[in-house]
């Protein structure tokens, strides 16, 4: 690490050391180092299909079983993916943070770290249960604004479930049915064309709000919803800190920017946290 990213890390340390809360926005940077793949460009191909022609409404209409093969697949690569060092970070710092705040407890009060990812593959939470432990402390679970891989919606009347049991999408009648009314279930992801969930957003915005710093990671924040997180973290007094490895459209807006890989500049920016005071 060159002198200049030591000094931003100072930089971006001593401001998190003074913020009483802050949320953190991550994206697919994030899950890139833990091999998970971004359905971008050149590999974005699954057999010949586009993401963008899988991953909507009306291909899940016209063809379940075609949609559900790329899930099954996706959700088997995801669940052998794991979380790396700038999962852990952020866990680890979440957790610390909620541990200092005693009086966090009543439901409605924000939590003193908000974590929400734009990232269905399930890594923050998993990483922020291991840091927990069984019988810690409950863990700080991120607010997921485009769903997880990792559950399954009733396509008819919207029944919720937790899901990491591999699929077999090889014909209709084992793909994974609604057990209230029979229907069949979907990935509980956003597709395009859909909105996000309304009650996830509001949460997300309201720490976004409250927060003396907004950390964006991974992310080049330009697909709104989640681009106004930061926006409202600055119209709410507070500052935007960035980890990228390259400048987004973000970066002048944010007060420090850190050109680094999450796995490398998390732990740098988060390890010594828990001495701050
Ligand atoms: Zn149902």
């Amino acid at each position: 690490m060159g002198e200049d990213l030591g000094e931003d890390i100072s930089r971006a340390r001593d401001l998190l050391a003074r913020a009483r809360r802050v949320v953190v926005l991550t994206g697919a940077g994030i899950s890139a180092e833990s091999g998970v793949p971004t359905f971008r460009g050149e590999e974005g191909l699954w057999k010949t299909y586009r993401a963008e022609d899988l991953a909507t409404p009306e291909a899940f209409a016209r063809d379940p079983l075609l949609v559900w093969e790329w899930y099954a697949w996706r959700r088997d690569h995801m669940s052998r993916c794991l979380p790396n060092a700038g999962h852990v970070a952020l866990a680890k710092f979440a957790l610390g943070r909620a541990a200092e705040t005693p009086a966090s407890g009543p439901t409605g009060v924000i939590s003193p770290v908000v974590l929400v990812t734009q990232n269905v593959d399930g890594l923050h939470e998993r990483a922020a249960r291991d840091a927990s432990g069984p019988s810690g402390p409950a863990p700080a679970l991120p607010l997921e604004l485009h769903g997880s891989i990792f559950r399954d919606r009733c396509s008819r009347c919207g029944r919720s479930t937790p899901a990491d049991a591999p699929i077999d999408a090889s014909r209709l009648e084992t793909l994974p049915r609604c057990g209230s009314c029979g229907a069949l279930m979907r990935p509980a992801v956003v597709w395009f064309g859909e909105a996000l969930e309304a009650a996830v957003l509001a949460r997300a915005f309201a720490a976004a709000r409250a927060a003396d710093v907004c950390l964006v990671v991974g992310t080049s924040a330009l697909v709104h919803p989640a681009a106004s997180v930061p926006i409202a973290t600055l119209q709410g007094g507070g500052v935007v800190l960035e980890v990228n490895p390259e400048e987004t459209p973000l970066s002048d807006l944010a007060a420090v920017s850190i050109r680094g890989n999450a796995g490398d500049a998390l732990p740098a920016l988060l390890a010594r946290e828990g001495l701050r005071r």
